[in-house]
């Protein structure tokens, strides 16, 4: 396919307004190419360019895509979008010189110019992706280069949410939605359905949708709802999938990237297990004389990319596990208590299950969650003790108690701060997530950062930027932050009508997609309850109902 004829497809995906018709568009497109094509094209007018799974990363900064652009046309900044300002600027080029050798970019050619962009690392890396920007866009024609700049700044706007992208290829394979819809949690996203056609089984080494919980304001709730049920300790820590076949071992975080790498200690004990073929799931803390360290702390495991040994003794890591979806066959079906016992019967003393109880006892419930509290842990899991592992969903199947409540939000934009702070941007505007994917701002903070937090957040807002207006950055929602506030009111505002109060931040959640932020729905829900007081004043939500 010829990368112009994409992109006035993709023109004319964003010109409507009907998502129906955006289904049927994208239905045909994937129709009419063949699988791999078809799930390139899928991935770059989604403005992903690579599946979740898939580790590369495009590095190109908006200063860079502008400083290139700017070699080849004089950029002014009219325009909504980045697209827009690169289409905007190219298209006032002077006639440039083709040469006869020159032939329309396609797809495919595109495509090996993202993974050369993602390829080039170490020395010389920023010279090398100029150069490659540079080959793309002094060949690409505007509507061309209004296309590949959203694709690479990674928002397209064409309003191809991943409900919609599940929709178009049921569509396209005559297949129902709930098949395709299922496909895509098992074997990691719709993109790969694309590619591979409809696979319902775990496959090792291909990463699931992680299962999903709510939330339970108190365990009595939870119990109400499930009467005999298994209560977990909820750790706070990485959550991962672990995939083992012998002494081949590969940990997946939640949202599918590999971080074997970081974790040498607990791959060397999944080793030592010594199983045939498994998937398994299990939080890894930082531990030390058996008390859990914070997870600020945990984090720098995760982000270093050399290990050091160093590290490895400051933070010492420990897996427990808390549930098996594949042994020799799928156990995505089995009830609750079969997986569990089935994990049961393979550990050994170095890995560990996360400490249960199966009880309908509510003393017995609230004593087991106050023991988690007390050994420095988040709160408790209730699970239903007959269900499914369902991936991908947040369904009712798992209730988390928490003591202190919070809400994962998404920064949309923010603003530089003033005096001392004037060289980050430091205010941060907190979205919530709607059903359709939208984010809504229903709070401001400038509060809870470290001066190195504001210093991170504020060199990957710059890299997430859309917009810019004086002091205000408007950023792809990306960053993911939990944040504790004392009520939530109501408020004209925002355009979600709510607005929090004494917003705080609580820590950067770097490992939750913002698909996984909380929804507006989840704070209706909150402000709904009676004297809802949220941390900072005495007690706990859920002795307060
Ligand atoms: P939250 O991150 O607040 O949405 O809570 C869900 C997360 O709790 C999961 O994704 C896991 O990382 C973590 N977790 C900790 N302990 C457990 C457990 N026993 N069962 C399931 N998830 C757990």
């Amino acid at each position: 396919m010829l990368f112009k004829e994409l992109a006035a497809l993709a023109k004319e995906i964003a010109s409507t307004s009907s998502r129906l018709k955006k289904v049927e568009l994208v239905a045909k497109l994937i129709r009419s190419l063949p699988r791999e094509e078809a799930y390139k094209v899928l991935l770059i007018l989604t403005g992903r360019v690579f599946p979740p799974s898939d580790p590369r990363e495009l590095n190109v900064s908006w200063n860079t895509l502008l400083k290139v652009i700017s070699e080849l046309a004089d950029v002014e900044w009219k325009g909504v979008d980045v697209g827009e300002v690169v289409e905007n600027a190219l298209a006032r080029r002077k006639r440039r010189q083709t040469t006869l050798l020159e032939r329309p970019l396609t797809v495919e050619e595109v495509y090996s110019h993202l993974e050369a962009l993602a390829e080039a690392t170490g020395q010389g890396s920023r010279a090398k992706r100029e150069s490659v920007l540079r080959s793309l866009f002094s060949r690409a024609e505007p509507i061309e280069a209004w296309l590949l700049a959203n694709a690479i700044v990674r928002e397209t706007r064409l309003g191809l949410s991943e409900g919609l992208l599940i929709d178009a290829i049921a569509k396209a394979f005559g297949l129902s939605r709930e098949v395709v819809e299922r496909a895509s949690m098992v074997m990691g996203s719709p993109y790969h359905v694309v590619r591979e056609g409809v696979d319902l089984t775990p496959r090792v080494f291909r990463p699931l949708r992680p299962m999903l919980a709510q939330t339970a304001n108190s365990v009595e709730e939870a119990l109400k709802e499930f009467g005999r049920a298994a209560v977990e300790y909820k750790l706070d820590g990485v959550r991962v999938q672990v995939h083992v076949s012998g002494d081949r071992v590969r940990l997946f975080s939640r949202r599918l990237s590999e971080v074997t790498g970081s974790v040498s200690e607990v791959v060397e004990a999944l080793k030592s297990l010594n199983l045939k073929e498994a998937i398994l799931e299990g939080e890894i803390i930082a531990e030390r004389e058996g008390r859990p360290l914070p997870f600020q702390v945990l984090m720098r495991r995760f982000r270093r990319v050399n290990f050091s040994q160093e590290l490895v003794e400051q933070i010492p890591l420990k897996l427990y596990l808390f549930d098996l979806l594949y042994y020799g066959r799928s156990y995505l079906d089995e009830p609750y208590l079969k997986r569990r016992e089935t994990l049961e019967g393979l550990v050994r003393p170095s890995v560990q299950i996360v400490p249960s109880l199966v009880t309908d006892d509510l003393e017995e419930a609230r004593r087991f969650m106050k023991e988690a509290l007390a050994k420095g842990h988040e709160g408790v899991m209730v699970k239903r003790l007959n269900s499914p592992y369902v991936p991908g969903v947040r369904g009712r199947h798992w209730l988390k108690v928490k003591e202190v409540h919070t809400l994962d939000l998404v920064i949309v934009a923010a603003e530089r701060g003033y005096g001392r702070r004037h060289k980050w941007y430091s205010d941060y505007y907190l979205a919530a997530r709607t059903q359709d994917g939208e984010f809504l701002v229903v709070g401001k903070t400038f509060k809870g950062l470290t001066d190195k937090e504001f210093e991170w957040m504020t060199k990957r807002l710059e890299e997430l930027a859309l917009e810019r207006r004086g002091k205000l950055i408007r950023v792809k929602p990306e960053i993911v932050v939990e944040v504790a506030f004392n009520e939530i009111q109501r408020s004209p505002k925002y355009k979600s009508g709510f607005a929090l109060r004494f917003a705080r931040i609580v820590r950067i959640r770097e490992d939750k997609s913002p698909e996984e932020a909380d929804t507006i729905d989840r704070l209706k829900e909150m402000y709904g309850m009676k004297g809802y007081v949220g941390r900072g004043s005495a007690g706990s939500l859920h002795e307060k109902i």
